[in-house]
């Protein structure tokens, strides 16, 4: 065992009973962070592509930032949800300011599951209807109603049942079209296809809700087409079109919000973990015609975190700091550099496919060849593993696997090319087959005993799920008869 697990791992054999494990977690205990990086036990820095949760929009502890937010802890921590403080005015006006035209009303909440909630409550009361279409792939979050628009739910028997009316269109997977078709011949036959299998339920559909970038799905950016197309589904059937833009807004698309780069006309605008650049933050921005209608219905909502002033200070923090030091631009600029060093790597690398990205939203995948281009998905753990050993922190999206680049637009392009750097060793290791996971295996309890546990159920579910004339079959197919 290397020096450097030692000092991590300490803390683990020592205090790692009492932490609940509700995923695994990686053996470095951080002990800070700055800028791009976090530091852990050791002193070792990771370069964070991950902005923590896909949060820290600025990058870590931003020197005025944290000034802003010690200056309004001092000054107000918390009021009850009746007193609205002089920070929440300036932050829904500053927050309106940029935001979509004809979006002016603002409430702030905590974090994307609840501003998600909130917004599908504020469609119900409106439409009078109980329905909301998602995309198969997005993610929304993790309270009932999101989770079951939510792909990611994994079976889960105590995220069920899912609440009723919730609908699904096909995600506009063009690079995989699971319709086997090419876009723009297509004519977007995915949404037509979903919308059959919808029927006359569409007449019960509150809000159609999607993000601009299908992060956790896949790392699918739709065309402008397909979202003009739900623009105008929405109000052909009388539905509110919600845009959660929880990792693309604030600047990371390199526009204040994504849907401003696709042209695209929310009724209700999501906004969550990069509004608080890691502080919890979220919010929904609502025309004034909603609100009206809303009032007469004696709508209410009272959380105890709403409108609190801590999160409006975060925000105002992260708007005045974006504009200060011309972050749009910044993350244009980055992303485009960023995509330009990883499209050079995809013309060395067979194993990597797929560059794409807005701003600093970016993806690739690894994949076994450059013919069939199926994603390599059982090298996608001793990938990231093994980047994050050399000090790249990275994530990977559900299905393809495609590795995510969502970092702060703070990130400079020194920082681009050391992990340009170690994209390139790592993917020459796994040509060379040469990317041993368990090398780069995390050692503490909570994660070894989730992960064997893990294993052992999906083979138990697998022998469940299958009949024993299926496994005689294996083996005769194996044994060549
Ligand atoms: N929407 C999107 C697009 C998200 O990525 C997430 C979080 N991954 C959420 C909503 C839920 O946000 P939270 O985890 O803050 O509840």
């Amino acid at each position: 065992m290397s020096p450097t697990r030692d000092r991590n791992l300490e803390i683990w054999e020592q205090q790692g009973g009492n932490i609940l494990p509700v995923m695994p977690f990686l053996d470095n205990v951080v002990v800070r962070s700055e800028g791009s990086y976090l530091i852990d036990r050791e002193g070792k820095r990771i370069l964070d592509l991950a902005a923590g949760q896909f949060c820290t929009i600025l990058g870590h502890n931003h020197p005025l930032f944290v000034e802003r937010l010690v200056a309004e802890l001092r000054n107000n921590l918390h009021t009850g949800s009746q007193y609205l403080t002089e920070r929440v005015f300036e932050a829904a006006q500053e927050i309106v300011r940029i935001a979509p035209q004809g979006l002016d009303k603002v409430t702030l909440l905590s974090t994307g599951s609840e501003a998600n909630e909130f917004a599908l409550r504020i469609a119900k009361a409106y439409t009078g209807r109980t329905g909301v279409i998602g995309i198969d792939r997005g993610y929304y979050g993790i309270s009932l109603a999101t989770r079951s628009l939510s792909a990611i739910s994994d079976g889960h028997v105590d995220l069920s049942p899912k609440t009723p009316g919730s609908y699904h269109v096909m995600a506009p997977n063009c690079a995989r079209c699971p319709l086997s078709l090419t876009y723009p011949e297509c004519g977007v036959r995915c949404l037509d296809v979903s919308l059959r299998t919808i029927g006359s339920n569409v007449e019960n559909v509150a809000a159609i809700i999607v993000e601009t970038v299908i992060s956790a799905g896949g790392m699918i950016f739709p065309h402008a087409e397909f979202f003009a197309r739900l623009r105008a589904l929405a109000d052909e059937i009388g539905a509110l079109l919600i845009v959660d833009e929880a990792q693309t807004g604030f600047g990371r698309c390199g526009a204040w919000f994504d849907c401003e780069n696709l042209g695209l006309r929310p009724d209700i605008l999501v906004f969550s973990k990069t509004s608080g650049n890691g502080y919890p933050s979220s919010g929904v921005v609502v025309p004034a015609r909603i609100v009206d209608k809303l009032l007469d219905q004696g709508f209410h909502h009272l959380s105890s975190h709403q409108n609190d002033p801590v999160t409006a200070a975060a925000i105002l923090a992260v708007i005045e700091i974006i504009r200060k030091e011309d972050l749009l631009a910044r993350a244009r600029d980055h992303g485009a550099y960023f995509m330009d060093g990883l499209r050079e790597l995809e013309t060395r690398h067979p194993r990597m496919w797929g560059t794409r990205g807005r701003g600093l939203m970016i993806a690739f995948e690894l994949v076994t060849d450059r013919e069939s281009l199926q994603p390599d998905l059982d090298s996608l753990t001793p990938f990231v593993l093994a980047c994050q050993a050399r000090g790249v922190h990275i994530t990977y999206s559900y299905y393809e696997g495609a590795i995510r680049i969502i970092p702060g637009i703070n990130l400079s392009r020194e920082e681009i090319d050391s992990a340009i750097a170690v994209f390139d060793t790592t993917l020459t290791d796994l040509e060379q087959n040469r990317l041993d996971a368990s090398r780069f295996a995390n050692t503490n309890a909570v994660t070894r005993s989730m992960m064997e546990r893990s294993r052992v159920r999906r083979t138990l579910r697998r022998l469940w799920e299958t009949s024993p004339s299926y496994w005689w079959q294996r083996v005769r197919q194996r044994r060549g008869s």
